[in-house]
């Protein structure tokens, strides 16, 4: 007899215990999608400054100085961090933050 249901998915189990243990509506980092809670994002160091789709080609001024959101995940996507100068001080996403 073959038990289809109980077979494991490798790492998918893991992430679902890793997230039940925490509130389930954790902030999304919207630079890197890594559920690192608002503020700044230690995996790709932007910070949340109210950002959204709508205003992401516009730099806001605030904490994140001239750079825009759009600009953020370019950078992200090539520096693994919002802006070169920050690829000294982010840091490997956890399971549990993946998105
Ligand atoms: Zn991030």
């Amino acid at each position: 007899m073959v038990k289809l249901s109980t077979v494991p998915v490798p790492g998918c189990c893991e992430m679902l215990t890793g997230v039940g243990k925490h509130s389930i509506d954790v902030a999304v980092c919207l630079c890197c999608a890594h559920r690192t809670g608002g503020g700044t994002c230690p995996i790709c160091f932007w910070t949340d400054d109210g950002s959204t789709e709508q205003n992401a080609g516009t730099p806001r001024g605030g904490p994140n100085g001239d750079l825009s959101l759009a600009d953020a995940r370019l950078n992200y996507a090539i520096y693994n961090a919002s802006h070169p100068r920050y690829q000294d001080a982010v840091r490997q996403p956890r399971p549990e933050e993946l998105p």
